[in-house]
């Protein structure tokens, strides 16, 4: 028995779920978490949505997408099933802490550094994105897709694959959203919900990050930074940022673009963009953080400015011993 069919067991063999996502949900963790959602109910089953953060406002067209809650339910339940997610604590620090099943945890994903705390772990680095592991879950269960359930997926692996053009664009991920299609969705209204539906704040907010824009002198590394004055200057938030990281790296010379998030309690959040071969996500775990070989972030407990040292310090460093390896042309 595979761990995909292992997962099914022990959905069939249970009543109640609870279903979370990592904090600052994207596209495909909000999607996964929510054809995930309807796929257990759909058999009789008792299924709470629980996430630390509210949906972004750009998901929010997703159908289910109100069944999700900040808050756990009064209630035991038996199996919390963590989708997107790396590490529990990922789901958020108080809610890796208060919800405890009666039975089991299943953990869903495809990041690289996922470190496999469930007692179910089905980890697929190859997958485009969670969103494909639930399409697989479903197919294999034998339950059609339909209409719902395609529109939640088809999101989830177009946003994490940069709209079919990042490297983990694979064949797979075509035949799926081919698939998805032909449940009846209409793609160009998903794109336009995502992508041309946007606050004009957010555009302003764009203006003044990219303001701010960096390069190293070797014209490998870029960066930019966001700021706690630029949302109240502009009346947005950190969810205003998704994608500006895109700019940074649409530069000819960058190998590696960095986004410095100024957060609340003075912490700094970054975001860290490989174009090659250039493993970020070992970077980012130098700093507590992880993702993938292409995609990773971290959060560090120092000030923008300090961060950006620290961090830019040692991607010259790591770049300058990779190049020397040979691995990336001069
Ligand atoms: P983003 O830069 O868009 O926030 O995240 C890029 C990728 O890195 C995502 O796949 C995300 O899950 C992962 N990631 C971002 N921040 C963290 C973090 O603090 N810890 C871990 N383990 N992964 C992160
Ligand atoms: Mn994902």
């Amino acid at each position: 028995m595979d761990v995909l069919e292992e997962i099914l067991h022990v959905i069939d063999n249970h009543n109640r779920f609870i279903i979370s996502t990592h904090i600052n949900p994207d596209g495909d963790a909000i999607g996964a978490q929510l054809g995930l959602y309807s796929f257990v109910q759909d058999l009789g089953k008792q299924v709470w949505v629980v996430n630390t953060d509210p949906v972004p406002a750009v998901y929010t067209f997703l159908p289910f997408a109100d069944v999700i809650s900040s808050k756990p339910p009064p209630d035991p339940f038996e199996i919390l099933i963590v989708v997107d997610a790396g590490s529990l604590t990922r789901i958020g620090d108080g809610l890796s802490k208060a919800l405890l099943p009666q039975k089991a945890i299943i953990n869903i994903d495809h990041h690289l550094t996922n470190d496999r705390f469930g007692q179910y772990n089905w980890v697929d680095p190859k997958a485009s994105a969670s969103s494909e592991l639930i399409y697989k879950l479903i197919k294999r269960h034998g339950l059609n897709i339909g209409q719902k359930r395609a529109i939640c997926l088809y999101t989830g692996i177009m946003t994490d694959t940069g709209s079919f053009r990042f490297s983990n664009t694979t064949p797979a991920a075509h035949r799926i959203a081919a698939d998805l299609i032909a449940e009846g969705i209409s793609v160009d209204e998903i794109f336009r919900f995502v992508y041309e539906s946007l606050p004009e704040s957010r555009i302003k907010l764009l203006g003044l990050v990219l303001s701010t824009l960096q390069i190293s002198l070797d014209g490998k590394t870029a960066w930019i930074r966001v700021t706690q004055n630029m949302y109240a200057d502009t009346g947005t938030t950190k969810e205003d940022t998704e994608n500006f990281i895109d700019y940074v790296k649409s530069i000819d010379t960058v190998e590696i673009a960095l986004f410095f998030v100024e957060l609340k309690d003075g912490k700094t959040k970054v975001s860290f963009r490989s174009k090659n071969e250039f493993d970020v996500s070992k970077i980012a775990a130098n700093f507590g953080g992880g993702g993938h070989q292409r995609a990773a972030g971290c959060t560090i407990e120092a000030s923008v400015d300090e961060t950006e040292k620290i961090v830019v310090a040692n991607i010259q460093r790591e770049l300058a011993s990779f190049m020397r390896s040979g691995a990336l042309k001069e």
